[in-house]
This record gives structure tokens, sequence and C-alpha cells, in this order.
């Protein structure tokens, strides 16, 4: 079969938001009880959860961040304990591993949050129940999904679309699907990159090719435009179809590359899975990731749902101004009884390099940590000199973030609190490497949910 290509379509294909947008220059200031600034997991967290306190709530952001970069699957905290050939069942779960993780990284925010380390699971099952079109529920366990490499992730959460292929749980062969001619996934590759693991009980794999997305130009299409082409009436059915022809004897499941479907309305996977007769899944993805920019389109319009005022645009704040202020965010002037940053990292721009290492938005104090130890001088050092060679071996600049006490409240230069109403959420707040330890957007449901929570409380 061959699947027509999509006309090229932008990635802004996901729109930041269609409605609900703050009104504009020159309108009067919104007043309201929280101001969330940024939209990624972290701040939409925190929205939701002061909403679901009954708090009004304004989330301005603007631009995608990291959220929409991520594989899609959430990590909070994987075993790192384990011998390499400990078999999958025996692995810690998520908030034993989370609290050995605190106990072992005192730098690291489920260190710095206490007690509140505790609503783990709680935040979780908030963030899996908010985002219930998109994300499967928790499953009590961790779960073992695989990159488009082969390379075995653990995450606490995942996208209904990838847990059919969670290698603790496939019973039988699980068929790794690729698009013959297409250059941008192996199947062979990632089939014998997972081999090794059915020795600590995953699945045997196969690999299969599907002539699906076979004409030239379609070799080279891009992950989303992959996603859209599937989506397109008969083609997930025809995919299905295909692959149910190629299935090996005892396939009990099949993963695909990331592409299954831009939205979970288009229903891609399973279509698919009707028609191959077993379950379907994709694979966690690389950048630019499909399953990113649907965690993101989901967030933005579950915000709208929960009745989340949205404003699209950079959030200015005074010099030395605070909680109660008035602030502009896009073309606004916003007035919050509480804030919470939740503005990301380098990649959203919530900590940025200006000679040094700073916050831009309230200049708070960046903390960069080496060998464990926190050292706020660490962060006017050159850039190069908070990078290690090894790449396994943690990396200084990229831990770097600023300070919170167990409230989620940034810490000043003298490690007090800024101010009793302003939280933080997210990326923002260092100690942890984001993209590589595991426990990116897990810190991010856990400390937004703390932080909203905090925020619509917060007396005053
Ligand atoms: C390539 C990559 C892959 C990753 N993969 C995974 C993964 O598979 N699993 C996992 O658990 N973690 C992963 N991570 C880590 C995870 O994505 C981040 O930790 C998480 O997304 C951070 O969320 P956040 O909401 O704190 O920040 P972001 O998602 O970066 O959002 C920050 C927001 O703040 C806004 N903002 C900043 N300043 C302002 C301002 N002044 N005014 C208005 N808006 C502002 C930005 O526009 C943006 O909307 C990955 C990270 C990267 C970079």
């Amino acid at each position: 079969m061959t699947v027509r290509r999509p006309a090229r379509q932008p990635l802004s294909t996901f729109p930041l938001s269609p409605r609900g947008e703050g009104r504009g220059e020159g309108a009067a200031p919104l007043v309201t009880d929280v101001l969330v600034v940024g939209g990624g997991l972290a701040g939409a967290m925190a929205a939701l959860a002061a909403r679901s306190r009954s708090a009004r709530v304004v989330l301005a952001r603007r631009a995608p961040g990291a959220t929409a970069l991520s594989s899609g699957a959430i990590g909070a905290a994987p075993d790192t304990w384990c011998a390499p050939a400990e078999p999958l069942a025996s692995r810690l779960d998520t908030l034993t591993a989370a609290r050995r993780l605190a106990a072992s990284r005192p730098e690291h925010p489920y260190a710095a949050l206490g007690p509140g380390l505790d609503a783990l699971e709680e935040a979780l099952a908030f963030a899996a129940a908010e985002l219930a079109d998109l994300l499967a529920p928790p499953s009590g366990r961790p779960l073992f999904l695989s990159t488009p490499y082969g390379a075995v992730v653990t995450a606490a959460l995942a996208q209904r679309t990838m847990v059919a292929a969670d290698l603790a749980a496939v019973r039988g062969t699980l068929a790794v699907v690729g698009f013959r001619g297409h250059l941008g996934f192996d199947a062979r590759l990632v089939a014998g990159a997972l081999a090794p693991w059915e020795a600590r009980g995953g699945p045997r794999t196969t690999a299969v090719e599907l002539d699906l997305f076979m004409r030239g130009d379609l070799a080279l299409a891009r992950p989303h435009e992959l996603a859209r082409a599937l989506e397109a009436p008969g083609a997930a059915e025809e995919a299905g179809r295909l692959l149910g022809r190629a299935l090996p004897a005892g396939a009990a499941a099949a993963v695909f590359p990331p592409v299954l479907g831009r939205a979970p309305a288009a229903r891609v996977m399973e279509r698919i899975a009707g028609a191959a007769g077993l379950p379907v899944a994709e694979t966690l993805s690389d950048v630019p990731s499909v399953p990113g920019l649907r965690l993101q389109a989901a967030l933005e319009a579950r915000l709208l749902a929960a009745g989340v005022e949205l404003v699209s645009g950079e959030v200015a704040v005074e010099r030395g101004g605070r909680p109660g202020d008035e602030v502009r965010a896009g073309g606004r002037e916003v007035r919050a009884r509480s804030w919470v940053l939740a503005s990301g990292r380098f990649v959203g721009g919530g900590i940025v390099r200006r000679g040094a290492l700073v916050e831009p938005l309230l200049g708070l104090p960046v903390q960069a940590t080496e060998a464990g130890a926190p050292d706020g001088e660490l962060a006017s050092r050159p850039a190069a000199s908070l990078t290690v060679r090894a790449r396994r071996a943690a990396q200084p600049l990229l831990a770097a973030g600023v300070r919170i006490d167990r409230q989620l409240r940034p810490l000043d230069a003298s490690g007090a609190p800024l101010h009793p109403r302003l939280f933080a959420a997210g990326a923002v707040i260092g100690g942890h490497e984001v993209a590589a330890d595991g426990t990116g957007l897990g810190v991010g449901v856990l400390t937004g949910y703390l932080a909203g929570s905090a925020a619509a409380g917060a007396p005053g």
C-alpha cells in the first residue's frame, strides 16, 4: 500500500490555544488568585491542582518548552540500584525508588520536599485522571518501555498508546514494527537491542517490516507527517491488515515507531489493533516528539476545560515585584495573590546564561551542584567547567536551578523563602538532570501538584 504524503505542515499544527486567551492590550487587569508562569507539565499541574481547590487561575506561557520535546512518558524514579540482570518484576516501585533517591541525593527536589514526597503517588494519579484521554491509569508498578533505539526506560506513567509494549506485561512475542524503506526507525536494531531483556522477564522480540510508507519522499517524512498520514481514513486500518499478515507465530503485541497519530481522538492505535487483532503500542520518542506534542496539546485542552484563563506571551515582573503586585503577562496586566514559577530550565527559558547562570524573571539565585554538594558559586563559573567528559557522569550544568524549601518556596541568597506566596515547580528547580536522571516529568507532576495546591491555599 502507498499512503499519501500529507501536505507539509509546520509543527504549529498543535496550536498553543485556540480559545480562552487573554483579551489583549488596553483591557482591564485580570485579578485572580493564582498566576502560573509556564505552560509545561509543571505549570499545567500547578494550575489544575489550584483549580481543583476552586482557586481562580491565570496561566501565562510564551511558548512550548521541554514538555513538548519529551518522549511523552513520565519518568519519576527509576530503580538505579538494581543489578543489570535483575528481573523486571523485582525492580523497586516508584515511591520506594523516589525515597531512596531522596536519601542518597540531598540536592534533588525529592529530598528538598521532605514529607511532601509522600504525595508522589497521589500526584501521579491526579495527573493521570486530569489527562485521562491521554495517559493510562497508574498500574501500581513501573513500566519498562523501549526508546526508538531499543534502550529501555523506566516510566511511572505513559500514554495509552505506549503501555501495550510494557516489557514486563507482554506475554509472548513482541513484534517490533518498521516501515520498509523509511530511514527514521530500524526495527531490526530495536528488536535486537531488546532481545537481552528476555532473560529479565521481557518478551521475545521479532522485527516486522510493513510496506506502508514506500514512496521515495515518504522515506524521509518527519514523525508528525507520518502520524498525520496514519490518521487519514483507512490508513490505520490498512496498517493493521498488513501487520496481521506479517505477524510472527506467538505474537502477543506489536510496537510501532512513535507516530500513532497526533491526537488521541484519531484513535490510530485502536484502529490498527482492531484490524491486526492484537494489542498495539508505540515506542517512546526522540526529538522531535509526536507524543511530546500530544502531551502538550492535551495539557492545553485540559487547562481550558478546567476553566484556567490562558494568556499567550511573556510574563515580565518589575524589579522587586512580588505576589500581589501587578505584572505584565502577554498584552495584559495581571494581579494575583499567589504566583507559581514553572518557567522550566534552559529549553523553557526559566534559567538562562547571562555571564552567570540566572533566573531571569525574579532574579532568584541559581544553584549548581557538583558531586552532590550544593554550591551557589558554581553558577558563575564558565559553562565549560560545569560539564565532565564522561556523558554518563553527573553534569553540574544540567542540574542548575533555583532552590526551594519544603513548601516549594524559592530561596533567596540568604537561604530564606523569598515570599510566603511565591512557589516554584518543575525544571526551574535545580538539583536534578531533567533529561537524563529519569525523574524529569515526575518532578514536574509532583512539584506542580504541591505548588498549585499550596498557592491556592496560601493565606494572605
Ligand atoms: C529532549 C528532552 C527529552 C526529555 N524526555 C523526557 C522523558 O521522556 N520523560 C521525562 O520524565 N522527562 C523528560 N525530559 C525532562 C522533561 O521534559 C522536563 O523536566 C519537563 O518537561 C519540565 O517541565 P516544566 O513544565 O518544568 O518546563 P517546560 O516544559 O520547559 O515549560 C516551561 C514553560 O515556561 C514558559 N516560560 C518561561 N519563562 C516564561 C516567562 N517569563 N513568561 C511566560 N512563560 C515563560 C515557557 O514558555 C514554557 O511554556 C526531557 C527533556 C528534554 C529536554
